[in-house]
């Protein structure tokens, strides 16, 4: 049950947190409903669930839609992490509080041209394929910091922080150095202080290894099974 689901994975996060002597309270839950149907994402809400993350633009356009028409006044903010391909780029722009998958210079020209028609300021994560796996989005390590130079110039969008996918891994374990090399391109990035404010949101962590994450640093997770099967 998701309402269950969300009370134990907010429970493992207090936990490690402890362990660490962090504030869970600095480790945002974002609830990644790919595939589910809008009913679950309200239910997600109500069980105190306020980030919701989407992959795909058009199912996320559907489901911005129908949880609107419910009339639910809280806030929720709405995470893209998918792939986001520039035609696409006005839709998320739309919809979106923070685009979690930015990839390339030219995609984050895409988003501050779109977001400036609209005069919104959107906010963006830079991906980063911290694994090397041709199969993975985001820019390699090694081209992050010239590319986030670039984009810092860009006025219609704000640099929150990184997000990265790791390798699949059968012991979570295996993931953790995927998460440390995020944090120390995080920690480079801010000590050369070119972006106007501090990175501050690592955007890593998924249901097999959030607890690694957070033990490495992470801001934000980004939970699918744990909290939908
Ligand atoms: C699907 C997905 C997740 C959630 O994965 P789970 O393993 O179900 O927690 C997180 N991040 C991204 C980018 C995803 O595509």
């Amino acid at each position: 049950m998701i309402s269950l689901n969300i009370q134990s994975v907010k429970e493992r996060i207090s936990n490690v947190c402890a362990r660490l002597g962090r504030d869970p309270g600095g480790v945002t839950v974002v609830a990644v409903s790919k595939g589910r149907p809008a009913q679950e994402i309200q239910e997600a809400l109500t069980a105190g669930i306020a980030d919701i993350g989407e992959n795909r633009i058009q199912e996320a356009i559907l489901k911005y839609n129908a949880i609107r028409s419910t009339g639910y006044v809280s806030r929720i903010k709405w995470h893209m992490i998918g792939h986001l391909q520039t035609n696409k780029v006005k839709d998320a722009v739309a919809i979106f509080d923070l685009i979690q998958s930015v990839d390339s210079i030219d995609l984050a020209r895409q988003i501050d041209k779109q977001a400036c028609r609209i005069n919104k300021l959107q906010g963006i994560l830079v991906q980063i394929n911290t694994s090397g796996e041709a199969s993975k989005f985001g820019l390699k390590p090694q081209d992050a910091i010239a590319a986030i130079k670039e984009m810092a110039e860009l006025k219609n969008i704000e640099i929150r922080g990184l997000m990265t996918i790791a390798a699949a891994v059968d012991d979570p374990q295996g993931a953790r150095p995927f998460f440390l090399r995020l944090k120390q391109l995080k920690d480079k990035i801010n000590n050369l202080s070119f972006v106007s404010c501090p990175l501050s949101f690592l955007s890593m962590g998924m249901s097999d290894d959030f607890e690694v994450a957070i033990e490495e640093g992470s801001s934000m997770v980004r939970l699918g099974r744990a909290i939908f099967d």
